[in-house]
């Protein structure tokens, strides 16, 4: 079985996990009802979209 020859040193090891780190997700606020959203997304309280509300019925 291949078996690394040296031992990672602590800075190799910051070095590889520094770009580990999650993001913190993008939030904007709703223009119709205030409410935090993803942007490009329809609101989730209000269902609006671009100034319109969507309906979503697949009822
Ligand atoms: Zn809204």
């Amino acid at each position: 079985m291949a078996v690394p020859k040296r031992k990672t040193t602590p800075s190799k090891r910051g070095m590889r996990r520094s770009h580990d780190s999650l993001s913190i997700d993008a939030f904007q606020e709703c223009p119709n009802c205030g409410e935090l959203k993803r942007p490009h997304n329809m609101c989730p309280s209000c269902n609006h979209y671009n100034g319109r509300e969507i309906i979503a019925d697949k009822a």
